[in-house]
């Protein structure tokens, strides 16, 4: 969006207070998140933004709540997100697909070094917790031409990271070949290899994948170092009857194996996860069960999230719904489980070397610069240097591990 409003010859500002016009992409992924959505909406009108779009997941689901808040003068549903900044400017589609112009980072105190490369949207799961089905529809892949057009202009534009992102990122390729079932289909695999073949993109990482999309033999794609050693595999649960309660196609013994073999074919991997606390009908013993495996699998870290019914979804329907205190008490205990396997994850590299990407810089006077970006593994990591080195990638010797970080 922000790329086709600068072809437009419209600027992209740091900050609410400076703009015109603002579009909010509102999240509904938890009771929190769609809160979070609407006080961004307010905040943006109180900073002066006469113009707000709302677009995304709630606003796509609540759309007079959304028209209802204040300055909201147009929502744009997730079908017509594409079409979004031609809408808005009332200018033909076809304006914006002539020469691909280089994706800038947008201006800001976090300037992404980062590029999020959205291959694919929506799902065809139905997990019982999740209302991204009903807010973004089927799993639509993008073709992986355009998806190496938009690579090659990130990175004239200066990203050194490209991230690729989908809903459901681990379906790419599923509905580009009917011809699947004959076992000749499109895998993320596939795009992945053409990516590395066909872009200089020095580091190139993925984001989150349903532990049921990937097999032993993908993680041999990792022999091209520039694929960053970091996992995000989401568990939700590491109790079996709670996975089959959430309509999950995995069971803790074959999560356990694609574990190991991740660990056998990427060294130092970083595994990071999602768990869902107090989903409903979780007793104390199918709580016990799923710390257990979450302590067992040494995460590297992960999100803990506290269940909070969406409407639409089976889980809300659901008898023995957890009491909030008691979610909220599974949540500390889970986050506390991840936080100390995440923390032995982190010593094991003191005392080594590891390339990072700077992602943040800023002047601390005497001291010169303090820096601050992620290795490959996804470790943050901070310096201080006596010059600026943002959008650079270093070898770094890491010196002592800090409360979530190494230095
Ligand atoms: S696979 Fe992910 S996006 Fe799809 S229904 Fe399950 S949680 Fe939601």
């Amino acid at each position: 969006m922000a790329r086709e409003f600068r072809a437009a010859g419209h600027e992209i500002v740091e900050a609410a207070d400076l703009a015109d016009m603002a579009v909010v992409n509102t999240c509904t992924v938890t009771n929190e998140a769609a809160a979070d959505s609407r006080s961004k909406i307010r905040q943006i009108a109180r900073a002066g933004v006469a113009e707000i779009v709302a677009t995304g997941c709630w606003a796509t689901l609540q759309p007079r709540q959304a028209m209802d808040l204040p300055n909201v003068l147009r929502v744009v549903a997730n079908d017509r997100k594409d079409q979004l900044v031609s809408e808005v400017l009332e200018l033909p589609r076809e304006s914006f697909e002539l020469e691909p112009i280089a994706r800038e980072p947008l201006p800001g105190l976090h300037r992404r070094t980062r590029a999020f490369i959205k291959v694919q949207d929506g799902c065809d799961n139905h997990c019982t917790f999740c209302v991204t089905t009903l807010a973004r529809g089927e799993g639509r892949s993008r073709p992986v031409a355009e998806v190496v057009l938009d690579i090659q202009s990130a990175l004239r534009g200066g990203a050194r990271e490209v991230v690729l992102t989908g809903v459901h990122l681990g379906s790419w390729g599923q509905d580009l070949s009917p011809s699947l079932k004959a076992g000749s289909g499109k895998h993320l695999r596939d795009l992945i290899r053409t990516i590395l073949r066909e872009t200089d993109v020095p580091r190139l990482r993925l984001s989150s994948l349903e532990p049921w999309d990937l097999d032993a033999g993908f993680f041999s794609l990792w022999e091209d170092r520039r694929l960053m050693p970091h996992l995000h595999l989401p568990l939700q649960s590491g109790c079996e009857s709670t996975l089959k309660r959430m309509a999950r196609k995995t069971t803790p013994q074959t999560f356990r194996e694609l574990v190991a073999a991740a660990r056998e074919a990427i060294p130092d991997v970083a595994i990071t996860t999602d768990v869902i606390a107090g989903f409903p009908g979780e007793t104390d013993e199918e709580f016990a069960e799923s710390l257990a495996f979450v302590r067992a699998m040494d995460f590297a870290g992960g999100h803990v999230f506290t269940y909070s019914p969406r409407p639409g979804t089976g889980a809300a329907r659901m008898k023995g719904q957890v009491r909030p205190e008691l979610r909220k008490k599974r949540n500390h205990i889970l986050h506390a489980a991840l936080e100390e396997s995440a923390k032995a994850y982190r010593q094991k590299f003191v005392g080594r070397t590891l390339s990072v990407l700077w992602e943040s810089t800023s002047e601390t006077g005497e001291w010169g610069w303090r820096m601050e970006g992620l290795t490959g593994n996804y470790l943050r990591v901070t310096a201080r240097t006596p010059s600026p080195r943002w959008n650079e990638i270093d070898e770094i010797r890491l010196i002592n591990e800090t409360e979530a970080r190494l230095a």
